[in-house]
């Protein structure tokens, strides 16, 4: 059993409702979504936060591409959605493993507390 939850996932050692996987990349649905449409989109290597994106240009791209196809697969393209990354304590980040959350389906207010 590995540390990192999202690592779990990615091994499948824990359960999930995977929504996308390619080579690289793992989408699956949040355990507690705040949306009709609630996605965590991973990388399958840990990757702690944002803070280490840098190192991992490639690697962030195919995040964000992989967060376009969900949104289209998933019915988000008409009405829009939201891509959010939580990083650190003020951004209330709670699993280090980078993840973005793709959420969408009703209509989401501006600003975030
Ligand atoms: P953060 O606060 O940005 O780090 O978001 C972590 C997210 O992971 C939260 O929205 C949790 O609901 C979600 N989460 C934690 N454990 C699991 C799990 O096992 N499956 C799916 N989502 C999870």
């Amino acid at each position: 059993m590995v540390d990192c939850i999202f690592c779990g996932i990615v091994e499948g050692s824990v359960p999930s409702d995977k929504v996308y996987e390619d080579d690289s990349v793992l989408a699956f649905r949040d355990i507690n979504p705040v949306a009709p449409v609630h996605v965590l989109i991973i990388p399958k290597k840990h990757v702690p936060s944002l803070l280490d994106a840098e190192e991992e240009p490639e690697l962030m791209g195919k995040i964000i591409a992989a967060a376009s196809k969900v949104a289209k697969e998933l019915g988000l393209a008409e009405k829009g959605f939201r891509l959010v990354n939580n990083c650190g304590e003020h951004g209330m980040q709670t699993v280090y493993h980078i993840h973005f959350h793709l959420i969408g389906g009703r209509q989401l207010t501006w600003p975030p507390g």
